[in-house]
């Protein structure tokens, strides 16, 4: 045994925690869905009072905070700190008392398939441990990406888990890559600007305060996760904007912060299990006092939501804002490569500085929406369906077929990856025009009720407070950069389906143009406009069609309605 330098094998994991369940009535693991690789996803939790029922647990105003761990396995600080952390809950007196208001529910290992498919090399510049998981997961997706796609029957069984449990925060541990500092422990919470003011607030003002103060406190040296604005830490670093593919993204779209551990690669293994461990203490330790005020804030965003207009879409990081913090880093220096002569970038561990930089955390909103009254979603996009039910969407289906006035968008324009980007030709850039028009809809097609009844999302009187209406609006309105459009669920829309013979169009082309004046006026003006279309006849003919009755009305057309005001809906029960 190479003590320090091995991390647990996900059967020894296993092993581990089944000896734990068994000697201690506080701790009992659960097996929650399937993987990609077989193995069922297990969680262990551990509850003071005994009590595993999430629904009772909230009720008893306990907070459950959610700890994911080797989402990639090649990074298995918190599988090994975790461990340790619910054994010592249970012997040391003094931690087992920070489980009076909390329930903790632990992802022993989340990407199962990956550590599976142990090895040595895969991390190439990370110190340790000897032997460790893969990235991938048996499909090969990083499942640090599949929270809105769900292509993997991990992240699935993570969603039935999350909506379930319903945690109020999230810890996802991990280890970085990129520059070189003195710190082991970074971290970042999910990104401020993107949640409710409360939440926002709460993160702001009592949750990072006191994990900070308290880390300081205990001597672990620690800043913000380590995103350079230019090439080193120098230059500043930024905020990350985790959307909601990230395990934090979604988390927030359930108004749950998050908090992604990342301690460095550079650093021996035991002193990074060890700084993980203490994060976690030191996170239980603040949320043991200050979880009213997060159940608080979770409340009040609950209520008072991010409603009607000008909900955001995207966001841009503001550069002209920025904080100040001091950074303990080392000196970034240029030498020639011994592989190419060129100049090479290194860390001087000799030179260590401790100065001020730059630390770039707001976003501002770009693409903003309203919300719907409703949106009317056919029954034939049944994945978006399934996921919406995955995901606690209540859906209603309509009791007949009906035309309903709606606003409908057409895909104006998008930009795809040239080569796929987990799994998905990933569309980007998205923009939309909108139409109001009258839409068929057919007897059991679905309505999702985002802003009233009858479709009733509210969950007053019921103490878990899990709002909704943010997950609907990221993954429904396809400007969002995780949106399922954007994940590719709707490509069928952007192939034109019908065509027509030019020879046999020209003649009706020629015949609408006489007809309608206004239509010729307007193929006149794009002429101008346009000298390549000036110059060839088959685009005029083809432009003519597309402005004509005969262009198919569904090419591009997004078929998910926004019902904007009110109107009783005829629902099956
Ligand atoms: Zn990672």
């Amino acid at each position: 045994m190479n003590k320090g330098k091995q991390t647990t094998t996900y059967d020894e994991c296993i092993s581990y925690y089944k000896v734990l369940d068994s000697m201690y009535d506080e701790v009992k693991m659960f097996e929650c869905g399937p993987t990609d690789i077989g193995r069922p996803l297990n969680i262990v939790v551990v509850s003071s009072d005994k009590d595993f029922d999430p629904n009772r647990i909230h009720r008893k105003n306990k907070e459950i905070i959610l700890i994911n761990n080797g989402i990639h396995p090649g990074e298995p600080d918190g599988i090994d700190a975790s461990m340790e952390l619910v054994r010592d809950l249970m012997q040391k007196p003094d931690l087992h008392k920070l489980l009076d208001n909390i329930v903790l529910v632990i992802i022993p290992i989340y990407n199962i398939d990956g550590a599976l498919n142990r090895n040595s090399t895969s991390r190439v510049n990370q110190k340790g441990p000897e032997s460790f998981g893969f990235r991938g997961n048996a499909e090969n997706l990083d499942l640090n990406r599949d929270f809105i796609k769900c292509d993997s029957r991990n992240a699935r069984s993570f969603e039935e888990i999350f909506q379930k449990w319903k945690p109020g925060l999230l810890i996802d541990n991990h280890v970085s890559d990129g520059a070189d500092y003195q710190y082991t422990l970074t971290y970042f919470a999910t990104q401020h600007n993107i949640l409710q003011s409360d939440m926002k607030n709460v993160l702001d003002q009592t949750i990072l305060p006191g994990l900070n103060k308290n880390l300081k406190d205990k001597g672990i040296i620690n800043c913000p996760y380590v995103n350079e604005y230019k090439s080193t830490p120098d230059s500043g670093i930024v905020g990350f904007y985790d959307s909601p593919r990230y395990c934090t993204g979604y988390a927030s779209l359930f108004n749950c912060i998050g908090f992604t551990v990342e301690t460095h690669m550079l650093k021996p293994f035991d002193d990074r299990v060890r700084v993980t461990y203490q994060f976690m203490v030191s996170f239980l330790e603040v949320m043991n006092t200050s979880f009213q005020k997060v159940k608080n804030a979770r409340e009040n965003a609950y209520y008072k939501g991010a409603d009607g207009k000008d909900i955001p879409l995207t966001w841009k990081l503001d550069t002209t804002r920025f904080d100040t913090i001091d950074f303990k880093g080392y000196e970034g220096k240029y030498k020639p490569s011994e592989v190419s002569g060129f100049n090479r970038l290194y860390y001087d561990e000799k030179s260590p500085f401790d100065k001020e930089i730059k630390y770039y955390n707001y976003y501002k909103k770009d693409k903003k929406t309203e919300a719907p009254y409703y949106y009317i979603i056919p029954q034939a996009w049944a994945k978006v369906i399934d996921l919406l039910k995955l995901n606690g969407i209540k859906l209603k289906r309509l009791s007949q077929d009906m035309n309903i006035p709606v606003t409908s968008y057409y895909i104006k324009d998008f930009e795809t990856v040239k080569k796929p980007y987990e799994g998905h030709y990933l569309h980007y850039n998205t923009s939309i025009s909108e139409t109001v028009q009258k839409v068929h809809y057919n007897k059991g097609d679905y309505v999702v009720a985002i802003m009233k009844p009858p479709v009733n999302q509210d969950m007053r009187g019921n103490s878990q407070l899990f709002p909704l209406k943010m997950y609907a609006l990221e993954t429904l309105e396809p400007e969002a950069p995780d949106s399922y459009f954007n994940w590719n669920f709707f490509d069928g829309i952007l192939m034109q389906k019908e065509w027509y013979s030019d020879y046999v169009f020209e003649d009706i082309a020629a015949d609408l143009l006489k007809k309608d004046k206004s239509l010729r006026d307007s193929l006149n003006a794009a002429i101008i406009k346009d000298s390549k279309l000036a110059n060839d006849g088959h685009a005029q003919l083809d432009w003519v069609y597309h402005h004509s009755i005969y262009y198919e009305k569904s090419h591009n057309l997004y078929p998910v309605g926004k019902v904007m005001e009110y109107i009783a809906l005829p629902l099956e029960d």
